[in-house]
């Protein structure tokens, strides 16, 4: 069996301010230890389902040369390789070679979800609301649409209560999910702590992989149109030029294609 695991820094227990989550201080680097850590017992769970090869992309924009890179190769678990990318969403290579299922650990809710901690969609400061084909998504939506057009599916979501939801709501009850906090407030929540969070994502990793067809790869449908609307028109302004990229709207615009893969890569890279 081969696992593709996804992962964000903001949804792992115990992180709930920014800057647990980047700029090269004290707490970004305690926050990395809690997230290589919440990744190892994913791989523990994987392995003890029979993940032969397990591979690890961190999907955390941390900023500088942090991003797509904070996880701690030292004390990732020898079992798992790690994919550092350069572009969000560029690394297909797993996916495409085939794989079973694919486990997103660490995940945050979409912009706007009143008990999202660390809330945002891709950008923080830029973007409101993304559609695809008129359903709002945040990041869960973005990742299960990738390993969804190569046929994988996610069977599992870890992180707040919220995005747990919002994981249930687009993938449905057959999802295994494993909430690690829930938020009072996008940066405040009751946390589980570190030790018992990581034991229970091993424990929802194993379980998920128990039945690898629980949850159908997710398509949000063909032909695909792709909606994102930003928080002010300044914001839509690096996206104008865009390849494939018809502004409707004083902050919004959309990019359409055959499928969800088409659209998407034929305007974001
Ligand atoms: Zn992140």
């Amino acid at each position: 069996m081969r696992v593709h695991i996804i992962s964000d820094i903001e949804g792992v227990a115990g992180i709930v301010k920014w800057a647990q989550t980047g700029g090269d201080q004290t707490l970004y680097h305690e926050g990395r230890k809690l997230y290589t850590e919440e990744i190892n017992a994913a791989v523990r769970g994987a392995k003890a389902a029979g993940a032969k090869e397990i591979v690890v992309v961190d999907c955390h924009g941390a900023g500088g040369d942090y991003t797509f890179n904070s996880l701690l190769p030292a004390e990732l678990d020898p079992d798992c390789e790690f994919v550092v990318q350069n572009e969000w969403t560029e690394y297909t290579e797993f996916l495409e070679e085939g794989c079973d299922a694919a486990l997103f650990v660490g995940m945050h809710a979409m912009a706007g979800t009143p008990d999202g901690v660390l809330s945002h969609t891709v950008s923080s400061q830029a973007w409101q609301n993304l559609r695809f084909n008129g359903t709002l998504v945040g990041e869960t939506g973005i990742n299960a649409a990738l390993c969804g057009h190569w046929g994988c599916p996610v069977l599992l979501v870890t992180g707040d209560r919220a995005v747990c939801r919002e994981g249930r709501t687009l993938l449905g009850e057959g999802l295994t999910t494993v909430e690690v906090k829930v938020g009072l407030g996008r940066f405040s929540a009751r946390n589980i702590p570190a030790v018992r969070a990581r034991e229970m994502i091993e424990a929802g990793a194993k379980r998920a992989l128990k039945d690898l067809k629980a949850v159908q790869p997710y398509d949000p449908g063909r032909p695909c149109e792709i909606e994102i609307e930003f928080t002010s028109p300044d914001r839509l302004e690096e996206y104008r030029n865009r390849k494939n990229v018809e502004v409707t709207g004083p902050r919004l615009i959309v990019a359409r294609g055959d499928d969800w893969w088409q659209a998407w890569s034929s305007f974001y890279f």
